[in-house]
């Protein structure tokens, strides 16, 4: 518990114990037989126990209702509770009044503590931050030091049973490496010499010796935390709803008090006081704490269930999106294919075949790009980087470099060759065709071909069994291999050979599509799927972009609105299915708390229901509504 719940408990124990007291004492005017004077004593005195216990347990909640209605916005619910509350105490109700405080309070504490734990088993989720790195002097010696000391391109040591505190290079060791509290994923990832190591993972078994390649505050590990503990900062349509809807209901619901202590009174001859009673009863009914309660909370409970399965989603607008999402785009490269190219063809056209190789991989040697990732690991041969300056990416056609200072090296696809001036022919192989041109003149091309992910025709069955109405394939790669991939996986619609500008334009028509007839807004949401790798364009313009193998790739998490860690697209469907399930436990909630509020609000119109009863429903309501949030955690 925090030190600020320990207050809160125990102003609310001392009250307790204090409005036990004003109920034991004798009660009324004259109960002390003849003594009329003593009967006043004994009145005041019990005012007095009341109004202290009063300001004990409710004293912020007056603060807070005289600090908004300063600042112009009267109608909150804590106004409700102190107009209610003084009422109750002006009509000599002093318990009463106590008691509504108080419940309130401890209403308030419970979600408090509802909301610290589902923040504290987020983060214990995501138990991935690093307490210290093992950093190697030059010496030979090790140091046990904070990772927000580890300069770039340190040497640290990461033992079997220890976090990698900073992402970098393996330079000496093999290993494997846990990254579920990353991924959610439960299979080890193996690492040996030069691969590439990103923080946050448990190591499992052999000494890794790590190059750093960023320092702490870049790291993987601290962007996630950072995206974990800023979750919540995205408003929600159905929690922007919650607050217009206070705004409306509590001037309203203050009316109607109003009018239900005077009308009867004032036109009907009936009883000031039992109206006047009536009408606070009816406010503190009306006070809608567990909607505001418990509408942000399920979301937030949402959102730490998607992290528990390397789902990170960035706010309650998105998890909105997502389950609502109606249409889902795919880029294929990396998101439905595994984007490890096999090079299945050489054809040179004037040099040889090794050194046509050589230039692609030259000239791709800065790209993250898959193509070019592939390009290099079929070299093979250590690349001497200082052979290639003034590299050029051309997103959607491929790379231009020069070579040992001489030559002008283009590598990339069809558009590229005619861009350049270059002529190029095609080939009888199937595959994507990366052509090579050198100076000017076409150099031969290299054929490579993807396979696509092994969970990929069930991830676009999943996610028409969640109601996905049409999947969309948009990639940059030739007509034939696309179309086979849609067809492979059974995709509704593709569109082959796009520039990333041209995939944007794409995402507008489907965006128009979606619309009906003659009206601005649709109702579902639009979907982006992809690696992350010049898509952000896309993701940005997308409802919900979504950002898969992000695991190390920090343009994806920046630009992403949902980022999947691992490569699964199986996800995808997982994270609309835990969206739906939040949504639903949402409106559960509202209807169930709007449900028992009107019907109580009635019978207390109607004199039936207490200031007891009132507070009990209201409590009631609340905590029925945390622990319903808290099963979209699970
Ligand atoms: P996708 O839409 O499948 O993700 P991209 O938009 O990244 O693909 O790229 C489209 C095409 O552009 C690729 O199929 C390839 O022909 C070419 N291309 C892009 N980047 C590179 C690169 N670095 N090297 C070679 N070719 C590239
Ligand atoms: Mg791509």
């Amino acid at each position: 518990m925090e030190k600020k719940q320990k207050y809160t408990l125990t102003r609310i124990i001392v009250a307790a114990v204090m409005l036990a007291v004003v109920l034991a004492l004798p009660s009324g005017v004259g109960a002390t037989g003849a003594a009329g004077v003593a009967g006043a004593w004994w009145i005041s005195r019990k005012l007095w126990v009341a109004l202290a216990a009063y300001l004990i347990v409710g004293g912020d909640v007056v603060g807070k209702a005289i600090k908004n209605i300063l600042h112009g916005e009267i109608f909150d619910e804590n106004f409700l509770m102190v107009v209610a509350t003084v009422g109750a105490i002006a009509i000599g109700e002093y318990p009463e009044a106590v008691a509504v405080m108080l419940f309130y309070q401890i209403g308030e504490l419970l979600e408090d503590m509802a909301v610290e734990k589902s923040r504290k088993s987020i983060s214990s989720l995501m138990d991935i931050r690093p307490d210290y790195a093992n950093l190697e002097a030059e010496d030979g010696s090790m140091q046990r030091v904070a990772p927000e000391s580890v300069a770039i391109g340190s040497t640290i040591v990461v033992k079997p049973g220890e976090k990698v505190p900073l992402d970098g290079v393996v330079i000496e060791g093999r290993s494997s490496l846990n990254t579920t509290a990353l991924t959610g994923e439960s299979l080890p990832r193996d690492v040996s010499k030069d691969d590439k190591i990103i923080s946050g993972c448990i190591n499992l078994s052999g000494l890794l010796k790590i190059r750093t390649a960023s320092t702490f505050g870049e790291s993987t590990v601290s962007k996630i935390l950072d995206l974990v503990q800023n979750s919540d900062n995205g408003k929600s349509g159905k929690e922007k709803f919650i607050t217009r809807f206070a705004k409306w209901y509590t001037p309203i619901v203050c009316g109607a008090a109003v009018l239900l202590a005077v009308i009867p009174p004032l036109f009907f001859g009936a009883e000031w006081t039992e109206w006047i009673r009536r009408a606070l009863t009816f406010l503190v009914i009306s006070c809608p704490c567990a909607l505001v309660i418990s509408v942000p909370l399920s979301f937030f409970a949402g959102i730490g269930g998607a992290s528990r399965h390397g789902i990170l989603i960035k706010g309650s607008n998105y998890l909105e999106g997502l389950a609502n999402s109606d249409v889902i785009v795919f880029d294929k490269t990396g998101t439905l294919t595994k984007g490890t190219f096999e090079v299945t063809a050489v054809h040179p056209q004037v040099i040889s075949e090794a050194r046509l190789l050589e230039m692609a991989a030259l000239a791709e040697s800065f790209s993250s790009h898959p193509i070019a990732i592939s390009l290099r690991k079929a070299y093979g041969k250590v690349i001497d980087s200082s052979r290639i300056t003034e590299v050029e990416e051309i997103a959607g056609c491929g790379i231009s470099a020069t070579v040992d200072g001489t030559d002008k090296v283009y590598v990339g696809n069809d558009k590229l060759m005619d861009k350049v001036g270059c002529g190029w022919h095609q080939c009888h192989k199937e595959g994507t065709l990366i052509h090579v041109a050198l100076n000017q003149e076409y150099a031969g091309h290299i054929v490579i071909s993807d396979v696509v992910k092994p969970q990929a025709a069930e991830a676009i069955r999943a996610l028409k069994a969640e109601g996905v109405r049409k999947t969309v394939m948009l990639t940059g790669d030739r007509k034939a291999v696309g179309e086979n991939v849609a067809s492979e996986l059974g995709i509704d619609e593709v569109r082959t050979e796009l520039l990333p500008a041209d995939k944007v334009a794409e995402m507008r028509r489907l965006c128009g599509e979606m619309k009906p007839e003659g009206e601005s807004e649709s109702k579902g949401a639009l979907a982006f799927v992809g690696d992350g790798i010049n898509d952000a364009p896309v993701l940005k313009y997308a409802d919900v972009g979504i950002a898969m193998g992000a695991l190390g790739s920090d343009a994806a998490i920046e630009a992403a609105d949902v980022v999947l860690m691992d490569d699964n697209p199986l996800k995808i469907a997982k994270a609309i299915g835990i969206s739906r399930k939040t949504l639903k436990i949402v409106n559960e909630n509202i209807w169930f708390a709007i449900g028992v509020k009107v019907a109580i609000m009635i019978l207390g119109a109607l004199g039936i229901a207490n200031m007891w009863l009132a507070v009990f429903a209201d409590v009631g309501v609340a905590l029925l509504c945390i622990l319903n949030s808290l099963r979209a955690m699970r």
